[in-house]
């Protein structure tokens, strides 16, 4: 789950971390009020949306002038924004921030997550911070420097005077980053976080260290398990996928993707084998979708809709494994939708295992313009051909 700029930074404050003065308005009258109570003669306006880029995209900007402020914040409310990082409805904006300007010396890049890999919390830094650190990364892999944490040991002081010295900070703003970066660990640690960056951490024109941007991820185990309660308040919903929303709401586990093959499996290893095949045969997969092990018939149904409302299918792969769940309810599920949802694209159905025979009995009396597949490779090929069919 991420959390806005403007609660991330609410996070690290509370843990003694410098960020900007500023405030959050969600109308004009609330940034034109919050220019005035932050005095001073640059404001920086920032669109509050779950996506990174938005300095590119005309989300973030700063003004000398008090009405162009408040005027350029009541523009970006109830507008969308479109970033390299969202697709291309953009997301909502319902809120901005309100910043003072500050007069920035240097632009650094700091950042906390967990590298699967190592199987350890590191701590990324670069001397090349701002807006294209993807580019750094890809081209000047060597300006970037990375630390592990031990995780019984926990972050060291020296690790942080590490990073600093490599950034090339002073004296004064070496102790600073390193406890800076202690806050983080601890924040990281305690709130089950996957992400914290800063990107830029500024050296502003007295030498300080400032959180100038933030980006905080945290762990959705954590959050559907109960365990942080306060974060799990922070949840915008509007600024996430609202057909990954919808399934949550039953229980589905389900991924927009960006190919033109809805799948319907169950078991996730099940349902990355088929995007796997579906791919191997040339197609691509709309979604990722595992219906679970333990399954009912309308879950079966309500997935099938979710597969449906995406514009961008054009065809369905069932892939159903009965181990558990039985192949003739995972039918009857199947019926009940299509009977349901106006359906007009080809549906591909693999059943397997649990009274199969019962369920293939079932949708052959069905009626329903379905094709049987015994296998997986074969119900790949024969999905993927069955789009390119349709195609005029
Ligand atoms: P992002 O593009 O979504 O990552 O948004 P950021 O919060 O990182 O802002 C983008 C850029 O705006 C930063 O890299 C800065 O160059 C600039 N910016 C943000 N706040 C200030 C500020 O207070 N003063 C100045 N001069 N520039 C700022
Ligand atoms: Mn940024």
């Amino acid at each position: 789950m991420n959390l806005h700029e403007f609660q991330a930074k609410h996070l690290l404050a509370e843990r003694g971390v410098s960020i900007p003065r500023g405030y959050v308005a969600r109308s004009g009258a609330e940034a034109r009020a919050a220019i005035g109570r932050l005095g001073g003669d640059a404001w920086v306006i920032k669109a509050q949306v779950h996506a990174g880029g938005r300095g590119k995209a005309g989300g973030v900007k700063v003004l000398n002038n008090e009405d162009e402020a408040a005027d350029f914040a009541d523009s970006l409310l109830g507008q969308r924004l479109v970033t390299k990082q969202t697709d291309a409805a953009g997301q909502p904006i319902e809120a901005v921030m309100i910043e003072e300007g500050l007069a920035i010396e240097r632009e650094l890049y700091l950042s906390m997550l967990i590298d699967r890999a190592r199987q350890r919390v590191v701590c990324i830094a670069s001397a090349a911070g701002g807006m294209d650190i993807e580019e750094v990364a890809a081209t000047a892999p060597e300006q970037i420097i990375t630390i592990e944490v031990h995780p019984s040991a926990g972050l060291q002081p020296y690790q942080g005077r590490q990073v600093g010295f490599a950034l090339g900070l002073d004296k004064r703003q070496v102790g600073e980053l390193t406890a800076m970066l202690q806050s983080f660990y601890q924040l990281f640690i305690e709130r089950d976080l996957s992400l914290i960056e800063i990107n830029p951490l500024v050296v502003d024109s007295a030498g300080s260290l400032i959180c100038l941007d933030a980006k905080i991820t945290v762990d959705d185990n954590a959050i559907e398990v109960g365990k942080q309660q306060q974060l799990a308040a922070m949840r915008d919903l509007s600024q996430e996928d609202a057909t990954e929303v919808r399934a949550a709401e039953h229980q589905l586990n389900y991924i927009t993707l960006d190919g033109n093959i809805g799948c319907m499996v169950n078991g996730a290893g099940l349902a990355m084998a088929t995007m796997d095949i579906i791919q191997v045969y040339g197609g691509a997969p709309a979604n990722f979708l595992d219906v679970g092990g333990g399954t009912s018939a309308a879950k079966v149904t309500e997935a099938f809709k979710i597969i449906l409302s995406s514009p961008r299918v054009e065809g369905i792969l069932v892939n159903i494994f009965g181990g558990i769940v039985r192949c003739d309810m995972i039918a009857e599920g199947i019926i009940a939708a299509v009977r349901e949802v106006e359906i007009n694209v080809p549906v591909v159905v693999r059943l397997e295992g649990t009274n199969v025979e019962e369920g293939k009995q079932l949708l052959a009396d069905s009626g329903l313009d379905l094709i049987p597949a015994a296998d997986l490779a074969y119900a790949a090929e024969r999905v993927v051909a069955a789009v390119e069919q349709r195609r005029p």
